[in-house]
């Protein structure tokens, strides 16, 4: 077994604290890698804290990994020593399944194997990426072209692509309006991306101080969530709408921005249901959908999408002892835009 240095959540209710344990041995499809850089997404908060239930404790947290190969097992093809690599939300799927045959591994029908907080075949917890290093089956590991810094892509491997996805998925571009809801991790990423893609975005944000930014990102227009205003001048005005609100709040309001045959895609995931008004529904044939990070190939047809557009997150580095004051502040909206983890602080 291999020893491990990283930082974990004992419990629910207790800050993240120093922790030692054993990945596996490197098998024959396996890659070692030492992790480098890692982003810390709100679903880290959420899972920390059992805010969605089933979190399994002690948890070391992590799903945005950015990182070198350090050794490879004696099949393995893809990746030698050295590879810039990445790893996302998923180590392992059933591969058997039609949404695994199709390259979408997100939707298997068993479940995916979560980075962290998932069970591994052996019974093993999986742990996540605030660690030293990590085992990972190479058919789940991702390239990280060289265009991109190792700490700027971190957040790609969850937030690039979780908006990527589905702008892919409904075709969104250049003759599309689409809005983002909440200027967070997520957010920023769909800002530059959409924009990328050629689509008109409106950030719709409950911070005013956000206003610049998404000017900086590339947005088109910026409008406060706070004010009613904001929701009688933009009436079916959004072909799209991409949510990715981490806390309850009221969907029906969005629904009312939409065209006919408008989608609202949420992302953001809180932990409470919210009621939905069907009328503003059926009078437009509007529609709400869902969607989850995103499948290897897509994840890695994202990664050079952002090396060719020069995409990377906004980030802000720390060493690894500032992790809860991190997520306090990220439960604060106070972040430009995404945490990322040096896990040299932690050797
Ligand atoms: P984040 O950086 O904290 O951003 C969330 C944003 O939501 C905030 O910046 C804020 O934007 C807005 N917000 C937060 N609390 C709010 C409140 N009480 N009222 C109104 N707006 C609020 O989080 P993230 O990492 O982007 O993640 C966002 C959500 O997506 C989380 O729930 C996460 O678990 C989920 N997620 C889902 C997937 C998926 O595959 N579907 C993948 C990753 C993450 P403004 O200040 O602009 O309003
Ligand atoms: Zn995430
Ligand atoms: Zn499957």
């Amino acid at each position: 077994m291999l020893s491990t240095q990283g930082y974990a959540a004992m419990t629910a209710r207790t800050a993240l604290q120093s922790f030692s344990f054993e990945r596996r041995e490197v098998g024959s499809h396996d890659v070692l890698i030492t992790i480098t850089h890692c982003g810390i997404c709100h679903s880290d908060i959420h899972q920390a804290r059992d805010e969605w239930g089933g979190s399994i404790f002690p948890m070391v947290p992590g799903h945005e990994i950015a990182s070198t190969v350090a050794q490879v097992g004696s099949a393995v093809k893809k990746f030698k020593t050295a590879d810039r690599v990445g790893v996302g939300c998923f180590v392992d799927s059933c591969r058997r399944c039609a949404p695994c045959r199709e390259g979408l591994e997100q939707y298997c029908e068993a479940g995916m194997l979560l980075t962290y907080s998932g069970r591994d075949k052996d019974g093993q917890a999986t742990q996540g990426g605030y660690s030293t290093q990590i085992v990972v089956d190479e058919e789940y590991v991702l390239r990280i072209p060289s265009a991109l810094s190792p700490a700027g892509a971190a957040p790609l491997l969850c937030a690039g692509i979780t908006t990527y996805s589905p702008l892919r998925h409904w075709g969104v571009g250049k003759y599309h309006k689409l809005a983002v809801v909440g200027l967070g991790g997520l957010g920023h990423m769909a800002v530059k991306i959409g924009t990328a893609l050629g689509t008109e975005v409106t950030v719709l944000s409950s911070s005013e101080w956000k206003r610049k930014d998404a000017d900086r990102l590339g947005a088109f227009a910026f409008a406060l969530t706070s004010q009613s205003e904001t929701f009688t001048r933009l009436q079916r005005r959004f072909d799209f709408i991409l949510d990715t609100v981490s806390a309850p709040h009221d969907y029906n309001a969005y629904v009312s921005l939409l065209k006919t045959d408008g989608t609202l895609i949420l992302v953001g995931a809180p932990d409470k249901p919210m009621p939905l008004e069907p009328f503003p529904l059926i009078l437009h044939r509007r529609r709400i959908a869902g969607s989850v990070i995103g499948g290897i190939r897509e994840t890695q047809e994202m990664l050079d999408f952002c090396a060719e557009h020069h995409i990377e997150s906004d980030i802000e580095v720390i060493p690894i002892r500032q992790v809860n004051e991190a997520y306090e502040r990220v439960l604060k909206g106070d972040v430009r835009f995404r945490f990322v983890i040096d896990l040299a602080s932690l050797k």
